[in-house]
């Protein structure tokens, strides 16, 4: 066990009429960090923050928040309340008989005086840019202001951990990066560990501190966004960031042919069957010059030809889909901006070697 960590799950499992949904799970919080729990849909991801929260027991492992055990199977559970935990989910509607203020207050223990909780409501109503609300009732206000109201109560009763289960989802696009945006940023300013389950992994690179993948119950893979999406553990790691291109090819002498030349292979049987794996931003195009390609480089193999199937524009990039001469395979290369080649156009690709992952195949 570490210490300084907000929250330790340790080697939990818990099952569901004889289905493992969490299996051996450990996770760590940091004060101040945010870390997202991602992964598809069905992995398991809200039956751990449930099981964080208090709302679940877990059937195997440990859960300590602030260095203390808090529950295992053979002690006493400690109830939701009891942990100094807060919570948003995406529908934790506040009270609609309370004004603003009220629903503020409810987080905040009943000891202490109205006084106090009246100080610390109205602090946090101007740290949401709420203030003048507090008498409104929830029905008067738009979802994102309704939605920033959760997230005062959820933090009025100063929690050192925050677990968060896909809050934002309910919200339009540029309401949600903004409330998110500033969501985090008040929680990280206060301390406050955060929990951030999403399936988005968009979202996960853009807000976390550390990325914990799941796929079938279990963290597959743990880490800073940068090294996830670059030194992904396997090809399904990979696919969950983006789209991406396989070649297949058997490892002889070390080294596996490829329509881009021979790979150095190290480390793979020979005759095993690999895959080398590359993002679509990461092939590079050329035009064709009466049937002559770019010439062969160190760093990019040997180029190869195919022909335009699809071209689409999707605002930021351009997808370009190509059927290659040497196997009929078809990549998808990704080009800044606008690129939209006509059907049937040559054109020829290089592949940044720098940036393909090479893997087993059927890992
Ligand atoms: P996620 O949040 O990643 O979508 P969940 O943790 O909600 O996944 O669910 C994981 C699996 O556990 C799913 O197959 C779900 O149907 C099952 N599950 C979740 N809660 C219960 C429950 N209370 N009883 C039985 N099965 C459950
Ligand atoms: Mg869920």
């Amino acid at each position: 066990m570490h210490s300084n960590c907000s929250l330790q799950l340790i080697d939990i499992t818990k099952t569901f009429s004889s289905i493992s949904v969490v299996k051996n799970l450990s996770l760590s919080l940091l004060p101040g960090k945010i870390t997202c729990l991602l992964g598809p849909s069905g992995c398991g991801k809200s039956t751990t923050l449930r099981i964080a929260a208090g709302l679940e027991k877990q059937d195997q492992g440990r859960v300590y928040i602030n260095d203390e055990l808090i529950s295992s199977p053979n002690m006493h559970h400690m109830p939701p309340e009891h942990r100094n935990v807060g919570f948003m989910f995406q529908d934790f509607a506040l009270f609609p008989h309370l004004t603003v203020k009220k629903n503020i207050e409810f987080g905040i223990a009943k000891k202490q005086s109205s006084n106090f909780r009246g100080k610390i409501s109205n602090g946090l109503l101007r740290k949401i840019n709420l203030d003048g609300f507090q008498s409104k009732f929830p029905h008067m206000l738009s979802g994102g202001e309704q939605q920033r109201v959760a997230l005062a109560r959820a933090i009025a009763g100063m929690p050192k951990v925050m677990l968060m289960d896909e809050p934002f989802s309910g919200l339009d696009k540029r309401l949600r990066d903004e409330i998110r945006d500033d969501t985090l940023r008040l929680l990280k300013e206060e301390g406050v560990a955060v929990l951030l389950v999403t399936h988005e992994p968009e979202e996960a690179m853009r807000m976390a501190d550390s990325i914990a993948l799941m796929r079938n119950g279990e963290v597959v893979q743990e880490g800073v966004p940068y090294n996830i999406y670059n030194k992904p553990i396997d090809s399904k790691v990979a696919a969950f960031f983006s789209d991406i291109n396989r070649l297949t090819g058997r490892v002889k002498n070390g080294r596996t042919e490829t329509p881009f030349g021979p790979f150095i292979t190290p480390g793979f049987l020979e005759g095993s069957e690999v895959e080398i794996i590359i993002r679509p931003q990461h092939l590079k195009i050329d035009f064709d010059r009466n049937g002559k390609g770019p010439n062969p480089t160190v760093k990019d193999g040997v180029p190869a030809r195919g022909l335009v199937h699809s071209s689409r524009f999707l605002g930021k990039e351009s997808i370009i889909e190509l059927k290659m001469e040497t196997d009929g395979s078809k990549l998808q290369a990704s080009i800044p901006g606008v690129f939209l080649p006509e059907f049937n156009t040559p054109l020829w690709l290089s592949i940044r070697r720098d940036r393909c992952f090479v893997f087993l195949k059927n890992n």
